[in-house]
């Protein structure tokens, strides 16, 4: 399993003390478990103040072996610009990325979308396709999401109102959820290419993974599963598969590569977060 985080350098990142301790914890396990992951940084969320110390979070990434990807300069939804709009911000947030990667050339450039929408119709998605190719970047497919965001949004809000029991109901439900997902994801990848594929795990810079992420790996390797590299992720022959799914949405590889190569599974039992954690996560929502 290769293991991804979006949205550096952290989640909800205007307390800088907080991200800090976070991002020290999150590289800390990762480390531990000897599991190599890709980063991925909106550069645009340097500008909050406090440029340093913020860029230093990304320094503190690269210091710890991992590479750092390009998840666009402002987290721009492919849906609502143009492939040239969207090409614009894709460059605008790869200038202190690559700086702080100099050291580490020659490696693999790796684009992630935001909202993982790679394009709503098939000429933006070719666009955006022969852009990536031309600037040396590869898509960054996943194959297992645990809906992280959802569980982040409703945790920082019981925290932050020091209510501890529902945060640690949370961390309970956000782990057994992982694994729901990732059961579902062994389950059916078997189906469309007759094999357990290598699987990619995408997760977010934010507060419930730094505090669950010990645990949840240490049930993967209880799984069976030992961390790779994205490139070693993506020399699995299923991630050969080309993605020919156009689509507003940004689904998991495994229906994209299942469209893609006209199979028909049923990908009913996809696990969704408990109604409790949606029904407090849309209140949250609509308070702010
Ligand atoms: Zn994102």
């Amino acid at each position: 399993m290769a293991v991804t985080i979006d949205d550096l350098p952290w989640v909800g990142s205007s307390d800088l003390a907080n991200a800090r301790r976070q991002t020290k914890k999150l590289l800390s396990v990762l480390r531990t478990h000897r599991a190599p992951a890709v980063g991925f940084v909106n550069e645009g969320k340097l500008q909050m103040g406090e440029v340093e110390a913020r860029t230093a979070l990304l320094r503190d990434w690269v210091n710890a072996g991992m590479i750092l990807g390009n998840h666009t300069y402002s987290h721009a939804d492919f849906n609502a610009l143009t492939v040239e709009q969207f090409a614009a911000d894709i460059l605008k947030g790869e200038s202190v990325t690559r700086r702080l990667m100099r050291a580490r050339l020659p490696y693999q450039l790796y684009f992630r979308s935001p909202m993982t929408r790679t394009g709503n119709t098939a000429a933006k998605k070719e666009g955006l396709e022969k852009f990536l190719a031309e600037h040396g970047y590869k898509m960054t497919p996943h194959t297992i999401e645990n809906s992280d965001f959802i569980f982040n949004a409703v945790y920082v809000r019981a925290r932050q109102g020091g209510d501890e029991a529902t945060a640690k109901r949370l961390r309970e439900s956000y782990l057994d959820y992982t694994i729901a997902a990732t059961e579902f994801a062994e389950r059916i990848s078997p189906q469309i290419f007759g094999r357990e594929v290598t699987q990619t795990l995408l997760l977010h810079a934010n507060d419930i993974t730094a505090d669950c992420l010990n645990e949840m790996l240490l049930r993967f390797k209880t799984r069976g599963y030992r961390f790779v590299t994205l490139d070693q992720a993506m020399a699995d022959p299923a991630y050969a598969t080309k993605d020919t799914l156009v689509s507003s949405r940004g689904p998991t590889w495994l229906w994209r590569w299942m469209k893609s190569i006209g199979k028909d599974v049923s990908f009913d039992g996809d696990p969704e977060p408990p109604d409790w954690v949606m029904t407090s996560y849309r209140q949250t929502l609509s308070a702010q």
